[in-house]
């Protein structure tokens, strides 16, 4: 598998000095070219401030204070995203790594119809393009997001909360980037739309031949429907693997609380034990691994030392990682 996204050592900020909050710590994970990453964790873990900061958009205070993010274009060599000028920021953001933010169903415009407004992404990226050709294009994108004709000249109030959602995805698809970032909200969306939209990206995905990085809080989805799966905790990865490993043999205590805090989709329903206590407050972060508070395996070592991501090892794959410092795990 080739890499086509390498975030690396990635640290990203809220305010300077003392009383800066540190959102995003060390983060390093690879999005391969045609994979469904997943990432997952409870809400303030740093979820959206890496999909913010990889891609550049990180709203004041926000700094990324380490790391870089290595794009690997279809064609011609690899670059740092960090180092993109905001002219070619703004090409990199539509044309090879789209971005769909929670909400992103009310950031349409309502005085436009989705139609128009999916040509103006069209235009402004692919000037040379017909008109006519545009047209096709939006008519083509539309219809593959599930958008029928009679609807394309809707206004945004005319659609539900579903399909404007997928009206966005097809914006971010229209320019066929080489990656996709969907970060799903906690509310805006039921579980039930949020699986409805990840069967169809991944269906498009097929057809289309982007990666995804889908961001959910919904553990169950992801076994469903990701290739992998990686965790974030206190604003750290804590444990990446693929889906069918995670679900099966998880490693790192806090994947365990997260699986048996979500129903299973099918089969037997898990009880919803959830995990007792609450994330950590960024601005006090427990010593050593974040997690020993809540962890019911904690031990000396765990408040004095943070657990480095590695390959577990008693499991000699070289395809999953977890930072924890019980036997057989991080070595
Ligand atoms: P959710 O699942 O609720 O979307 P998340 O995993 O996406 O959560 P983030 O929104 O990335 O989490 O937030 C990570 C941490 O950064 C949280 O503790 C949050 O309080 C903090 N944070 C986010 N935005 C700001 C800000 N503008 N200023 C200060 N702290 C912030
Ligand atoms: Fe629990 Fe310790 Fe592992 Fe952290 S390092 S998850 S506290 S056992
Ligand atoms: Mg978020």
């Amino acid at each position: 598998k080739t890499p086509v996204l390498e975030i690396k050592n990635f640290h990203v900020d809220y305010g300077l000095g003392a009383d800066a909050v540190q959102a995003v710590r060390d983060v390093t994970l690879t999005l391969h070219r045609g994979e469904v990453l997943g990432l997952a964790g409870e809400s303030g873990s740093g979820k959206s401030t890496l999909a913010y900061g990889v891609t550049r958009l990180l709203p004041p205070p926000g700094v990324i204070s380490g790391g870089s993010v290595i794009y690997h274009p279809p064609s011609g060599d690899p670059y740092d995203v960090m180092t993109l000028d905001d002219a070619e920021l703004r090409t990199f953001r539509w044309a090879e790594t789209s971005i769909v933010f929670q909400g992103a169903m009310n950031s349409l415009n309502p005085v436009h119809k989705v139609s128009t407004q999916m040509l103006d992404v069209i235009k402004a990226h692919e000037p040379q393009l017909s008109p006519q050709a545009r047209t096709a294009r939006a008519q083509e994108m539309l219809k593959l997001v599930g958008i029928s004709a009679d609807r394309m000249d809707a206004y945004p109030h005319q659609l539900s909360g579903g399909m404007r959602q997928r009206v966005m995805i097809g914006m971010a698809l229209v320019l066929e980037p080489q990656v996709v970032i969907m970060d799903e909200p906690t509310t805006a969306l039921d579980v039930v739309m949020q699986r409805q939209i990840l069967a169809q990206l991944v269906e498009l995905r097929e057809r289309l031949g982007f990666s995804v990085l889908f961001i959910t809080h919904d553990l169950s989805l992801l076994v469903e429907f990701s290739d992998r799966i990686a965790i974030m905790y206190g604003g750290r990865i804590v444990e990446e693997a693929r889906s069918a490993d995670l679900y099966k043999d998880s490693l790192h205590p806090y994947s365990e609380g997260l699986l048996k805090s979500f129903p299973a989709l099918r089969g037997e329903r898990r009880e919803l034990s959830g995990i007792p206590g609450s994330p950590p407050d960024l601005r006090g972060m427990p010593s050593g691994c974040a997690f020993h508070p809540r962890c019911p395996h904690a031990f000396d070592r765990c408040s004095d030392e943070i657990p480095v991501l590695g390959i577990p090892s008693t499991r000699n794959d070289p395809h999953r990682s977890v930072a924890c410092w019980l036997p057989g795990r991080t070595a």
